[in-house]
């Protein structure tokens, strides 16, 4: 049991001689000046998913909150339970007036599969997590519906994607996110990392989907409501990727049936 936490220990050992002594200089000016981050990351608490380590960050890079699923609730009045993530978003917004919020979600999620599956169909009887994972519902129910038939595979990355997309809806709904994206102060981005392969993925909001991150870097544009609209849209993002699933079962049809005719003789 003391097994873990002995390593960690060894570890912060290992970090302190060879990372806090190499970097003091860093250390002494968020010592005096304070963080000054330009990315807020709202991570899920997933283990494989530390968005430090996956992108190099350095100490004063990134203020990170992380939940269950990465899932940005919507706005609501203060006053209605607590409020740990949009309290982040809050300080890292207004009082840290970062540049960039970056919604990380990620392959074989946890929190999305909860969603996905529901408290019915799962044996331990979770007190706060289907609750709070429903908040993604939108994304749930697009995905039931668009991709019923679709492989499990195909489901599961649908809905771990369209979580992103419900989530930077939700941040739009913050007054003083929206405000900030409208003035062009602010740009938020929709990344999804796949761990099984190594890749990260970006949302291309203009084209609707997830693409490697060196080809795609689009924030959210206010310049053009509609196409912002349309980004955020979960029901129109999931139905582009049952339409690219019937495309591509259409051309693997063609390709079999094409086998299946014998060639004439001459
Ligand atoms: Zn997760």
């Amino acid at each position: 049991m003391t097994d873990a936490l002995t390593r960690l220990i060894a570890g912060f050992r290992t970090f302190h001689d060879r990372y806090f002594q190499q970097n003091r200089a860093l250390y002494d000016r968020l010592t005096t000046e304070g963080q000054v981050p330009k990315v807020l990351v709202v991570g899920c608490s997933d283990a494989r998913v530390d968005p430090a380590i996956l992108t190099y960050a350095q100490p004063g890079d990134l203020f990170v909150v992380r939940n269950v699923g990465a899932i940005v609730p919507p706005h609501e009045e203060a006053g209605r339970g607590y409020h740990g993530t949009s309290s982040a978003l809050e300080f890292g917004v207004r009082g840290l007036n970062v540049e960039h919020i970056v919604v990380l979600g990620h392959a074989l999620c946890g929190g999305m599969r909860a969603l996905a599956d529901g408290p019915a169909e799962d044996s331990r009887d979770y007190e706060y997590l289907h609750d709070w994972v429903r908040i993604a519902a939108a994304a749930r129910d697009a995905v039931r519906v668009e991709l019923r038939d679709a492989p499990a595979e195909t489901r599961r990355r649908a809905l771990e994607q369209a979580g992103i997309v419900v989530s930077l809806g939700n941040l739009m709904t913050f007054p003083w996110v929206r405000e900030r994206v409208v003035a062009g102060t602010l740009a938020l981005h929709g990344w999804y990392f796949d761990f099984t392969v190594g890749t990260l993925f970006a949302y291309d909001t203009a084209a609707g989907r997830f693409a490697p991150v060196a080809e795609s870097a689009h924030p959210l544009s206010p310049d053009r409501h509609a196409d912002l609209a349309a980004a955020l849209d979960v029901g129109r993002f999931v139905r582009r990727i049952a339409a690219a699933c019937n495309q591509t079962e259409a051309a693997e049809g063609n390709a079999v049936h094409g086998h299946a005719i014998p060639p004439r003789r001459p």
